[in-house]
């Protein structure tokens, strides 16, 4: 048996009260570590949360916006999908522009427009220089080409929208042909800026030549074009007030009532705006 000394005794009790204490504290940090790392752990998962939410929320929004995105395409493949008849073609139509060489286009016109060009099919046309049209008049055009393809007329959009650059070329082209004579020129060739085929609501037909007169793809034009809301925009007599020599091949987009009405008064597009006080400023905001 062992026998204890009364010191020994107490070393004993002491050693225990101080492991006792440290066993006790021991406990208590280790709960507060936990808690703390279990705080720690929610706060990850809450913001793991919150950043999933917000990845959902965005997601969502992507699809909120390509579901819009898709919309609008889609919008427009229906406007551009039925255009083989003239159902469902708009009557009215606002932009009644006057573009000539009094009334010249704005510097930035050109860059503007080609933001709102719409390309033409090619069994439509006969030309691959020059292709495109404005999505405005798109709808109308289209359908009327294939209109006179099913009456089995060869009608063909030859020259719709033509930029500055290509009008500039087209123009210089024609000052050398007439010897430099700039004034003489520009009654057969628009100057740059000053040509509705910088607009895209215009187009010339199958040729830019005086022949186009004799084929039946003007007896078409001048039977059916209204209906589609063209009309002949240099007629024979009005060169004193177009400034442009008679053209059976140019027709210009003005809406299918206003094509009507602008027919029906043996006007030409100048003497019309002027008489029914219908003249627009020049400008983007037309479209
Ligand atoms: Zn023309």
């Amino acid at each position: 048996m062992i026998i204890m000394t009364r010191r020994e005794r107490a070393i004993r009790k002491r050693r225990r009260f101080i492991l006792s204490v440290l066993l006790v504290f021991l406990v208590i940090i280790g709960i507060i570590v936990s808690v703390v790392s279990c705080g720690k752990t929610k706060g990850k998962s809450e913001e793991k949360e919150t950043a999933s939410k917000a990845s959902e929320r965005a997601t969502s929004k992507n699809e909120e916006s390509s579901d819009n995105e898709a919309s609008s395409v889609d919008e427009n493949a229906e406007k551009i999908v039925d255009t083989s008849t003239v159902n469902g073609l708009d009557k009215a139509y606002k932009n009644l522009m006057l573009v000539n060489g009094k009334n010249p286009l704005p510097d930035n016109y050109d860059s503007e427009i080609r933001k709102d060009l719409v390309e033409i099919e090619p069994e439509l046309r006969n030309n691959n220089y020059v292709t495109k049209i404005h999505k405005s008049v798109y709808p109308y055009i289209t359908a009327m080409v294939r209109a006179a393809q099913a009456d089995g007329v060869n009608l063909k959009v030859w020259s719709p929208f033509r930029s500055y650059a290509d009008q500039e070329a087209l123009f210089r082209k024609q000052v050398e042909r007439v010897g430099g004579d700039e004034e003489l020129a520009a009654t057969v060739v628009a100057r740059p800026g000053t040509s509705e085929h910088n607009t895209g609501i215009c187009a010339d037909f199958n040729m830019a030549d005086d022949a186009f007169e004799n084929t039946p793809m003007y007896e078409w034009m001048k039977e059916n074009a209204e209906d589609y809301g063209f009309i002949l925009r240099y007629p024979k007599d009005k060169q004193s007030i177009t400034g442009v020599i008679y053209e059976s091949w140019h027709w210009r987009f003005v809406g299918i009532d206003m094509a009507k009405k602008i027919n029906k008064s043996g006007l030409c597009l100048e003497e019309y705006l002027e008489k029914n006080n219908l003249k627009q400023e020049i400008s983007i905001d037309n479209f």
